[in-house]
Order: C-alpha cells, then sequence, then structure tokens
C-alpha cells in the first residue's frame, strides 16, 4: 500500500518531470507525445497517480486530494500554455499560418492631385529663379481689395460675394494679398509663386466651391516688359503641357494693365472643338498682366523705375484636366478610392 509520504513523492516528481517536458518540446508532435505520457487518459502518470491516491487510507485522502489537484491544475495550464507558444511561433516562422485568409490592406498616404500640380508649377518656375512666399487667409479688406486697385463698388467687395468674418475682416477671395505683402517686405527684384487656398461666397456645385487652391506668380524688377511675361508663361505652359500651341487674349483685372487670359490648345479635342472647350479648341489656363502702378505706389514701390508682371490660375482646374476629374467635388470628397487612382 502507497503510503502518503510517498504519494506525496510521486505527485511531486509528476509535477517536475512533466513541466520539463513539455518545456523540451519544440513541436505540436513532441508536445502531444508528452501530454500521452503524462496527461493521457490510459496510461498517463497522472492517471496512474489518481489510482494511489484512491489507495491512501482515509485519513490522508483529503490533504493528498488537495495536492493532487493542486498539481493537475497547474501541470495541465503549463501545457495548453506550450501548446499556444509553439502554434505562435511556428505561425510566426511560416510568414502567415493561413494562406487562404484575404490579405490585410496596406494603407499609403498619397498626395492629392491639386498638390501634385502646385508641385508641379513651382519646380518648373524655381528654374526660372521663383521663390515662394505664403500670407494669411485672414485678410483686410485693403490687402484683399483696396490696394489691389479694386474700386470701392466693385461687385466682389459685397457680402454676397466674400465671406466677411466682421467689418473689414474677410477669407482672401484670392492669393494676389501676399503680392502686396511682398511687395512691402522686400525690395525689388522679385520674383515668388504664392500657392494657397481662397475662400468666396460660391455654392458647392459640379463647377464651383467656395474653397479652393489658387496659385500666383509676381516678377518686378527694371525694365520688365510684356515680353518677358509672354516669353515665361508660354516657356511655362509647354513645360507644364507639353508642345500646346497657346495665345493670349486681351481681358481686364483691377491689379494688372494690360490684362490678358491665357489659353492653350484643348488637349482633349487637339483644337479642332468638343464638348470640354466649348468648341472653341481652346481652354483658358490662367489670367496675367503687367502690375498696374498704382499696385506698386501702394506697397511703396517706385513705379516709375520699377515694372513686373503677374500671373494666377487654379491648380484645381489643371487637375480636373489632366486627370479627366468630371466635378470639382470631387477634388475636395476625401475618398481615398479616388485619391489612390491618381496616387503616386
Ligand atoms: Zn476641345
Amino acid at each position: 500500500m502507497t503510503t502518503s509520504e510517498q504519494f506525496q513523492q510521486d505527485t511531486e516528481r509528476f509535477r517536475f518531470d512533466a513541466l520539463a517536458a513539455f518545456e523540451r518540446s519544440t513541436t505540436a508532435e513532441e508536445l502531444e507525445a508528452a501530454r500521452i505520457q503524462f496527461l493521457g487518459d490510459r496510461s498517463g502518470q497522472m492517471r496512474s497517480l489518481q489510482q494511489a491516491l484512491g489507495a491512501l487510507p482515509k485519513e490522508d485522502k483529503p490533504a493528498a486530494g488537495r495536492a493532487f489537484n493542486e498539481v493537475k491544475t497547474l501541470v495541465t495550464e503549463a501545457h495548453a500554455r506550450r501548446g499556444r507558444d509553439l502554434a505562435r511561433s511556428s505561425a510566426d516562422r511560416a510568414g502567415a499560418a493561413d494562406l487562404t485568409m484575404p490579405a490585410r490592406h496596406v494603407w499609403r498616404g498619397a498626395k492629392h492631385p491639386v498638390t501634385l500640380v502646385i508641385e508641379e508649377i513651382v519646380e518648373i518656375f524655381r528654374e526660372l529663379g521663383f521663390t515662394i512666399a505664403l500670407g494669411p487667409q485672414v485678410e483686410t479688406e485693403w490687402y484683399n481689395f483696396g490696394s489691389l486697385n479694386f474700386p470701392p463698388d466693385h461687385p466682389a467687395l459685397d457680402a454676397h460675394d466674400t465671406l466677411y468674418l466682421k467689418d473689414d475682416v474677410l477669407l482672401r477671395t484670392h492669393t494676389s494679398p501676399v503680392q502686396m505683402r511682398t511687395l512691402q517686405r522686400f525690395p525689388p527684384p522679385i520674383r515668388i509663386l504664392a500657392p494657397g487656398d481662397v475662400f468666396r461666397r460660391d455654392f458647392f456645385d459640379a463647377s464651383h466651391a467656395p474653397m479652393f487652391s489658387q496659385i500666383e506668380g509676381l516678377c518686378v524688377d527694371e525694365g520688365i516688359s510684356f515680353v518677358d511675361l509672354k516669353a515665361m508663361l508660354t516657356n511655362f505652359a509647354r513645360r507644364l503641357l507639353g508642345s500646346a500651341r497657346t495665345r493670349f487674349r486681351p481681358s481686364y483685372f483691377t491689379l494688372t494693365e494690360p490684362s490678358a487670359e491665357m489659353d492653350v490648345e484643348c488637349q482633349l479635342c487637339k483644337g479642332s472643338g468638343c464638348p470640354a472647350c466649348k468648341g472653341t479648341g481652346w481652354s483658358e489656363i490662367l489670367g496675367s498682366g503687367m502690375v498696374h502702378p498704382s499696385v506698386l505706389e501702394a506697397a511703396g514701390v517706385d513705379a516709375e523705375r520699377y515694372t513686373g508682371w503677374a500671373f494666377g490660375m487654379g491648380p484645381g482646374r489643371i487637375a480636373m484636366q489632366r486627370y479627366d476629374i468630371p466635378d470639382i467635388r470631387i477634388l475636395y470628397d476625401s475618398d481615398v478610392r479616388f485619391l489612390e487612382q491618381s496616387a503616386r
């Protein structure tokens, strides 16, 4: 008959041997062999211990039973834990446990089409000596209108066209205030590009947005003439759009005189006329002109000595043509499925 003392020794040895065997197992097969040896229903060592427990004298049973149960729980849990560890490390080794599982989507950030166009424009003008200038989006009426030669009764000053914050403080309607701020701060020669967001009191429809991107350029120096304007902008259009033909049309802007709009041959119909260019064969890409002397004077620049030219364009419009986007709202929807298509 097994004594209580002998039983305790056997239990302790069982615990020690079982834990060591599980720890030594490095594959699921080895662990299963160890399980059968120690925890197997038919001939496992735990089963023998259980039989020995039943054969103990009655008065020894309660204490021995508690000890046995503790060891049983401990060894069973050790086996389960080792099983989980082995499963995890074999999955790591294989790279993926289940090759039929759908792959996880890898999200990569991408630049917005408008940002791509702005960067391209900046890159072209950088080679011509232009640098970037930025300004505030909240402006005073003077910087946004008055200094730029807008007459006091100009419709753009109306609260129906401009988003006023209070009195004469408003959200800028164009990036032109940056021209004024630059002229005030730095003496000529000046060659800057001013990209940024501008705000209009427009409905959000297929071709209008209350907020959109604009980019303007300004060049002021001695002896600058319309020839410089035409040469630089023609060169720019060829770089941006390929070898398309260009033309200048007389126009009117308050801050330039004379003013001209620049058209490029329609990229879709190559000049033969299509719905996109309303049958004209041309599409407008920018407005430009010689800086009005009163704008230079408002900034404190000697208009007798210095002349300059400026242009402004909407990179969103270029992006819509380039990526064949029919609705301006798509540009501002932040729909990742759309952004992925133009991502690079
Ligand atoms: Zn066309």
